[in-house]
């Protein structure tokens, strides 16, 4: 599979420390991967180097077919080359519906210079049908978001991302506060995502990134210290040696 983004020689130097160090990696189109990581290892850093709010101070991150170096881009303009960045909490709007949370989100997308005289089409109500339907919660578009549940709030949020078209989606510990069916919906929701783009997911939990089955990168001191499946990544000694603080 051709990869979509490509992180090269990346470091990042926070008042003389270096929390990103050389950071070499790259993900496939359509790939679903794990980000893991004991506290501090740069997994938040490595997040807002790619989403554009932390500007390295070397390295490249080529993104798409073309290359382009994201680094050189505005984070709205990222945003709009295709990187969608979920945070661990959900910032929807809790006062409107379901239905309009996803509107919004679709006419930010849409209409980011006529924001102001942008008025839905029919085939913006078929879109939003489809982002639900995509995320699960096509039987609660008529519902006030501040009435879903934690979970619903996170998969609603997910919905609002999908409405800007992402090619990469970056989700923070998306699992974090659920419910187990809901953690559950969470794993098949990441893994259908990851068919038609890119999917990262930053997580401490390793059951569920377990249930995720995909290819798993360590992170430790800002560099990449292991990387493949699970079993083999917590098979590695210099992974149990930073995991146990040894
Ligand atoms: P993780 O998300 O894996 O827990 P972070 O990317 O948040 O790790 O942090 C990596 C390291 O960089 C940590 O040691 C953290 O204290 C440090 N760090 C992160 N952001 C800043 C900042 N803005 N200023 C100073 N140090 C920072």
């Amino acid at each position: 599979m051709s990869t979509l983004l490509e992180v090269s020689g990346v470091s990042v130097t926070f008042d003389g420390f270096r929390a990103i160090n050389n950071l070499s990696f790259s993900i496939a189109e359509g790939e679903l991967r794990a980000v893991i990581g004991p506290n501090g290892a740069g997994k938040t850093t490595f997040m807002d180097i790619v989403t554009g709010k932390t500007r390295p101070d070397s390295g490249r991150v080529l993104f798409g077919e073309k290359s382009v170096d994201l680094l050189r881009l505005s984070e709205a303009r990222i945003a709009r080359a295709g990187v969608g960045r979920k945070f661990q909490r959900p910032t929807v709007f809790e006062d409107q519906t379901v239905a309009e949370n996803l509107m919004l989100a679709l006419r930010a997308h849409r209409a980011p210079w006529r924001v102001l005289f942008w008025r839905p089409k029919p085939a913006d109500h078929a879109r939003i049908a489809e982002l639900a339907a995509e995320v699960g919660l096509s039987d609660q578009l008529p519902r006030k978001a501040g009435e879903l549940s934690h979970g619903q709030k996170q998969w609603l949020e997910i919905g609002m991302l999908l409405a800007q078209e992402p090619r990469l989606l970056l989700v923070d510990e998306p699992a974090a506060g659920m419910t187990g069916p809901e953690r559950e919906h969470t794993t098949d929701l990441l893994v259908s995502l990851a068919r038609s783009r890119a999917v990262v997911v930053v997580e401490h939990d390793m059951e569920f990134v377990r249930r995720l089955a995909c290819k798993v990168t360590v992170l430790h001191e800002g560099s990449v210290l292991a990387e493949g499946s699970l079993d083999h990544v917590t098979a590695n000694p210099a992974v149990i040696d930073v995991y146990l603080g040894r």
